[in-house]
């Protein structure tokens, strides 16, 4: 059987945070019945060519999963489980904005139903700087889902942070993780604040004053540290954890495993071809397959890929698979503090993780010749 992981895509929110270019619509919950139907008809639509698949991570992203409601995530998780085999103990993830898990017996039903991790949208824990990017919670509401998701028997819990926010300092960005420490959660991701083209926050950030980019680097050093010494291990560049509970499903897009993302704007890696479906929800309701992206990436191209995604990770990338070009621009990273080479591994350092991108294009450069 082939393992395959599900991304199943829910593009409602509340409001638009200032910084988002998900694709995700606020006042839209007049579809939110037309979406889960149509999503149950794709569902069905890949039950053949999926026969031959065991399921073994499932991820409700978005947009805002948990504003959907109890009633109709736990219908969208029986398509899922009707459509597909999915394997006895696979992980299943419920993003949720901190004040639509406010409610503790719908929690209880979305974990009786088979979400078994819930991953809270927190960014901050400062009503203040959420205010300032759009969020439309508080922190009160945070410490309450995170008690609320323990309480409905959530074990598995990550909570996002967001650091670089307008008007950020140090010290603001240190009490931001202590708060999150305080809710002993499993697993952390850290994301910069990147100013988006086309966003709010692109349109108006000369009103805004942004941490600059060392600023940030500080912001990003010190977490890593400090989620270190809190027995946090980092395993991927923004995303840290207690043993044992990384996200199984983020780690197959830089496994470069197999996944099917259902839902306007959802991406596929599957049976050797990559599709996007475009960001178009009358066109998803009208029952269209209309795709933004459709390639089969040749095997050069997936053996560069594998390089890079695998150097976003802490697991690193084996040298003798690297040509000597590859090897030299790590030898070089290395020599300066940004890579390291152990055990036959290259991995990049969190100083290396800060340039990645220029470290990658180099070796783009190198590995396409
Ligand atoms: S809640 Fe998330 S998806 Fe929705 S607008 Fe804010 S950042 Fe975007």
């Amino acid at each position: 059987m082939r393992s395959l992981g599900l991304y199943i895509h829910i593009p409602f929110c509340k409001a638009k945070c200032i910084y988002c270019d998900f694709y995700s619509l606020p006042r839209a919950e007049g579809q939110m019945d037309a979406y889960v139907s149509a999503l149950t008809a794709q569902l069905a639509a890949w039950r053949e060519r999926t026969a031959d698949c065991t399921v073994d991570t499932v991820y409700f992203g978005g947009g805002t999963p948990s504003y959907l409601g109890p009633d109709r995530l736990c219908r969208l998780l029986d398509a899922v489980f009707q459509s597909c085999r999915v394997a006895p103990g696979a992980e299943i993830t419920l993003e949720a904005n901190p004040d639509s898990a406010q409610d503790i017996s719908a929690l209880r039903q979305l974990h009786d139903a088979g979400f078994d991790r819930l991953s809270l949208g927190m960014q901050s824990a400062d009503d203040a700087e959420l205010r300032r990017i759009g969020r439309v919670h508080t922190h009160a509401q945070t410490v309450r889902a995170v008690e609320n998701a323990r309480a409905a028997g959530f074990d598995n819990l990550s909570l996002d942070l967001i650091y670089g926010l307008p008007g950020q300092t140090m010290t603001r960005w240190q009490a931001n993780l202590d708060a999150a420490l305080a809710l002993a959660p499993e697993h952390l991701s850290c994301y910069g604040l990147k100013v988006e083209e086309g966003t709010p926050l692109s349109a108006r950030h000369e009103r805004f004053t942004l941490p600059d980019d060392d600023a940030q680097a500080d912001m990003y050093l010190y977490a890593v540290d400090f989620l270190a010494q809190h027995g946090y291990e980092q395993y991927e560049i923004s995303n840290f954890c207690r043993s044992g509970r990384e996200s199984r499903h983020n780690s197959r897009y830089w496994a470069l495993s197999e996944y099917l993302g259902f839902g306007p704007g959802a991406h596929s890696d599957f049976g050797g071809e990559r599709f996007a479906l475009a960001r178009d929800l009358d066109a998803y309701l009208a029952g269209h397959t209309v795709y933004s992206e459709r390639s089969a990436p040749s095997a050069r191209e997936r053996e560069t890929e594998r390089v890079m995604l695998a150097l976003r990770t802490t697991r690193g990338v084996a040298a003798h698979t690297l040509p000597e070009a590859a090897r030299r621009i790590l030898r070089n990273c290395e020599a300066h503090g940004l890579a390291h080479l152990s055990g036959g591994f290259y991995t990049l350092t969190p100083r290396g993780f800060l340039v990645s991108n220029a470290i990658l294009v180099d070796l783009l450069e190198t590995m396409e010749l």
